[in-house]
């Protein structure tokens, strides 16, 4: 079903998100899953007569329609009526018909129906619809006694009075006005506004807004907070994970320096674990190790989105650890990695670069295996798509191959050089995944954002395995990595990130962070691909996390989730609530649905920091980079 022909354009890229969505007259075209329930308890065979009231945008219509014979349905926003009307006979769906009108009484001239949906709570079933049922026939409704939650119930007609009724789940819909339903909210009968997320109660809010400001570590300035208490809290976590609620905000990287900073010196971190690709974080940490390898052939951090590492805050931290490395023996030295797996090619040239010195013969196999990827490197993701049609060979056995040729000869190989051994296996290991990852791509995104998870996951844990059992890790990642999946709305969809992984597999010796801000400005982008801009962010929304920090009145605190002080902020911030998230991509117009979703802060992270107005990162110049030596990780 094309559900974004049912969507105003604007919402068109959340049309295959399993969610509500607002439609014209303030109501709300139903989540599919929803649709599939109550289309699936109206126990169609095919051929039957169904009548729908609530026709909004022609969705759930259009479904019936490919089960029923005739599907007649009813709306009351003439508005609404006419548009999916329209929209429906566009598509081609001549057997559905659409009546503008009060649904409660029915549409008698068609009666007796089959079955007959409702899609909007009304108070009680009502008794026109239940006398325009057929004998057998079933109806689905969602009634309460509040107007915006109910049950949804399923009547069935027994005999001629004799109805039965059962309960089928919660549910949350939009009012069903009119003679058998609700009253209108106001006599004028102008339909109520988008139902906005349900507001808690105002008192409660400003309870925990009061415990929040008991609670925090307010502090004046990044450079100088004292980060004494955080580090108790952090205590010998082996895995510290640095979160970020954009990918372009200056505090935010200002103050994972900070932390990084203190961790490094005071306790003994011997890496920092980026999302960014391996290869490019290679070059930097050549720099910070001031090794001796020659400059590679690519800008490193030269694919889009530049901004997120190319910057200042980015520079001025590596500046700072190729510092701190000075005065340590080389095999003492801070490490700086990457994670990501977006680097196919750069990868495979690494590969190559390094059997041509270890091992020209293998090099030369490694040509012919990694060949099978060379037509797709001007845009991986068409390679996942030829895979898919099966009109062209997958790349799978060879690169795998390939991965497992390095494996069996890591005694060989590692003896010369382990640490360049590691990084061999590691761009082999990325190979084999990002394969995997555009192949599946296609398949939806739950299934590429594990393997992409996953891998990162096991990157970290490669570095802790090949710096021995007394080594700690810190990863700088968004919070959508970072935070327990388990507490926000990735874990229904069958999602899970980094964060989790780490507390399975490290418990408390994980120690997670969150960031947050309320507004300002971040760099990013309005499409994939596009230019960096400086972007004002608008004030966060009522009813999420972010509004109740912003009310507690500090510029910036730290809160601590893991031992919160007192057992009513635990119990407030655990009740699930809108919680803020800005990618490289920012869409304000459409904010709530791009960038707002539902979580639980304290399951989420250990602790959160806060800066309430926030800054745009400032990205590199190309002339500040003018006189620095080529082996410079930023150079051109
Ligand atoms: N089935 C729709 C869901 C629409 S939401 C879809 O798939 O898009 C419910 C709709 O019921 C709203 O458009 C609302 O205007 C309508 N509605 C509410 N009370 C009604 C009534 N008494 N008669 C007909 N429609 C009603």
């Amino acid at each position: 079903m094309p559900r974004e022909q049912f969507l105003p354009a604007a919402l068109g890229e959340f049309a295959y998100d399993d969610a509500p969505l607002p439609i014209d007259e303030g109501q709300t075209i139903s989540q599919p899953y929803i649709v599939a329930l109550m289309t699936e308890a109206l126990g169609l065979q095919g051929g039957e007569r169904v009548l729908e009231i609530g026709t909004g945008s022609g969705y759930a219509a259009a479904v019936l329609a490919h089960i029923a014979k005739d599907v007649y349905t009813v709306e009351r926003y003439g508005q609404l009526a006419t548009k999916a009307a329209d929209t429906l006979s566009h598509l081609g769906y001549g057997n559905v018909h659409v009546l503008h009108g009060d649904g409660t009484l029915g549409w008698p001239e068609h009666a007796p129906y089959d079955a007959i949906v409702v899609a909007a709570g009304g108070p009680s079933v009502p008794e026109a619809l239940k006398a325009q049922l057929k004998v057998g026939g079933r109806l689905v409704i969602p009634v309460g006694a509040d107007r915006g939650l109910q049950e949804l119930v399923r009547v069935t007609r027994r005999s001629q009075h004799d109805y039965q009724q059962e309960d089928l789940a919660d549910v949350r819909f939009v009012p069903l006005v009119g003679a058998e339903g609700w009253a209108p909210e106001r006599p004028d009968d102008i339909p109520p506004p988008a139902p906005p997320p349900r507001r808690r109660s105002r008192d409660a809010d400003l309870e925990l807004v009061e415990s929040i400001r008991a609670a925090c570590e307010p502090f004046q300035d990044i450079e100088t907070v004292d980060l004494n208490p955080l580090l108790a809290r952090i205590g010998d976590a082996r895995v510290v994970l640095l979160g970020e609620a954009s990918h372009g905000t200056s505090e935010f990287y200002r103050m994972r320096e900070r932390i990084s900073r203190e961790l490094i010196e005071r306790r003994g971190f011997s890496f920092v674990a980026i999302e960014g690709d391996w290869p490019d974080a290679a070059r930097v940490d050549h720099y910070v190790r001031h090794a001796e390898y020659p400059p590679s052939e690519w800008t490193a951090f030269a694919r889009f989105p530049t901004w997120m590492w190319r910057n200042e805050e980015v520079r001025r931290f590596v500046d700072w650890l190729r510092d701190h490395n000075q005065q340590l023996e080389p095999q003492r030295r801070v490490t700086f990695r990457g994670l990501d797996l977006y680097s196919l090619y750069n990868s495979i040239r690494s590969v190559l670069a390094y059997l041509d010195q270890v091992d020209p013969h293998t090099a030369r196999v490694a040509r012919l295996r990694y060949g099978c990827l060379t037509p797709w490197e001007a845009d991986p993701a068409t390679y996942g798509r030829a895979a898919l049609t099966g009109q062209y060979e997958t790349c799978e056995t060879k690169v795998v191959a390939m991965l497992n040729t390095l494996r069996s000869k890591q005694q060989a190989y590692a003896e010369h050089d382990g640490e360049r051994f590691l990084d061999a296996m590691q761009n082999a290991q990325l190979v084999a995944n990002a394969e995997q990852y555009y192949r599946i791509m296609y398949y939806g995104s739950r299934a590429s954002w594990n393997l992409r998870d996953g891998h990162m996951f096991d990157t970290l844990k490669n570095l802790l395995e090949f710096y021995g059992p007394d080594s700690r890790g810190i990863v700088w990642a968004h919070n959508s990595h970072v935070g327990d999946s388990i507490a926000t709305e990735m874990s229904h969809r069958g999602e899970y990130n980094i964060g989790h992984l780490c507390k399975q597999e490290f418990g408390r010796a994980a120690f997670s962070i969150g960031f947050g801000t309320h507004d300002g400005t971040v760099a990013a982008a309005s499409d994939w691909d596009g230019p960096m801009q400086t972007m004002k962010v608008t004030p966060s929304l009522a009813n999420s996390y972010e509004a109740l920090c912003h009310e507690a009145g500090e510029q910036q605190f730290l809160l601590s989730l893991r031992a919160p002080s007192s057992p009513e902020l635990l119990a407030g911030l655990s009740r699930p609530r809108l919680e803020r998230a800005i990618g490289v991509i920012y869409r304000p117009e459409t904010e709530l649905q791009s960038h707002y979703f539902q979580a639980d802060l304290t399951r989420q992270f250990d602790e959160y920091i806060w800066f309430d107005r926030t800054h745009a990162v400032t990205p590199l110049q190309v002339q500040m980079l003018a006189g620095l030596p080529d082996t410079y990780p930023f150079g051109v």
